[in-house]
């Protein structure tokens, strides 16, 4: 189906979805974002028209898709969802937009994917609500303008410099989505643990939260799993010394990398000496999409201070080297 009205198909677990903030005030982290988004909510809502067109940018897991919920129920309106893939069709689109109501929230997740005929259609409907649509073929074929309730667009993505320019323009309200803090994580984590029903000790927590890549969806499944370590092991407390058997068991490391994560550096360090490397290589070398490594891998791995790009490609930082145990080359040292 194009439209989705739920919003988490791939993660079955309802769990996760109770979990979700439903408010910008349960939403932590991400302060700048909360601040500018009440005014323009509130802005909106004083005028009772629709909120400007909000692109939301950042890695995967960082709450893009939760907070246009939240930004749909703060403005009292109804949330439709889709993605930029799913929407094959100028027809498509044109569905979505002309069962919207007035106001409403229009969320199109991976909008970066949009076929370049999709993109054309969105632009008077982003402008100036209105639809161009082309029936019927050859000779015979002629355009109706459709007029559309005026509404809001919330584009997600993860690779804001795929965006083709007069797309990216046409948002009023460019937000990044930066990666949280420990502090940040583990009062989210804190909070799971609760309404899960663990005995959360402050230790257990930061624990998690320190390992979770700065990503909210990461300490999400890391909570999910080391709660089964803890009803098995320790009647439900979550502790420090738990956590870190836990995830140790789960292949996490002390910085949050996982076995992708220490692959995608060991492959560098050994068969590279350290880079610099193009990323058409790692992929190559590692067999991964090239999407992959760059949307899912290589940012935390940046934020880290892990690894540095340069023009020339890829690079270990020393506290890779030694991260991972081993001595730099004399060449890689600078
Ligand atoms: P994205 O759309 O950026 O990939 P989502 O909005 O789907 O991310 O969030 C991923 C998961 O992390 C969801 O389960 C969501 O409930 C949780 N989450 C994201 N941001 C927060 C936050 N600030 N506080 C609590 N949970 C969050």
């Amino acid at each position: 189906p194009i439209l989705r009205a739920d919003p988490q198909p791939d993660d079955a677990e309802a769990e996760a979805r109770a979990l979700r903030p439903q408010s910008l005030d349960d939403f932590t982290g991400q302060a700048e974002a909360r601040a500018n988004l009440r005014v323009f909510i509130e802005a909106a809502r004083r005028r009772g028209q629709a909120m400007d067109h909000l692109l939301l940018y950042g890695p995967p897991g960082l709450g893009k898709t939760t907070l246009a919920q939240i930004v749909a129920r703060e403005l009292g309106v109804n949330f439709r969802m889709t993605s930029g893939p799913v929407i094959a069709k100028a027809g498509d689109l044109a569905a979505v937009l002309t069962n919207l109501e007035p106001r409403d929230v229009l969320f199109i997740d991976e909008i970066h994917r949009l076929s370049p005929v999709v993109e054309e259609i969105l632009y008077p409907a982003m402008e100036d609500f209105e639809l161009d649509l082309v029936i019927g073929e050859g000779p015979a074929a002629r355009t109706v303008r459709i007029d559309l309730a005026p509404f809001t667009l919330i584009g997600a993505t993860t690779r804001l410099g795929l965006l083709t320019t007069p797309l990216r323009d046409r948002f009023g309200i460019p937000t990044r989505l930066e990666f949280y803090t420990h502090d940040e994580l583990a009062l989210i984590v804190g909070r799971a643990a609760r309404m899960m029903g663990l005995t959360a000790e402050a230790d257990g927590v930061t624990e998690i939260a320190r390992r979770a890549r700065g990503t909210p969806r990461i300490a999400g499944r890391l909570l999910r799993r080391v709660a089964d370590f803890a009803l098995v092991e320790t009647e439900g407390r979550l502790t420090r010394a738990l956590a870190d058997r836990a995830l140790e068991r789960l292949g996490v490391d002390h910085l949050g990398l996982d076995g992708a994560d220490r692959r995608y550096l060991g492959t560098i360090a050994e068969h590279y000496g350290g880079g610099p490397v193009g990323v058409e290589t790692m992929a190559a070398a590692l067999s991964e999409a090239r999407d992959a490594i760059e949307e899912v891998i290589e940012p935390f791995l940046m934020q880290a201070g892990l690894v540095a790009r340069t023009p020339r490609g890829r690079m270990l930082t020393r506290g890779a080297w030694r991260h991972l145990g081993l001595t730099p080359p004399k060449s890689a040292e600078q």
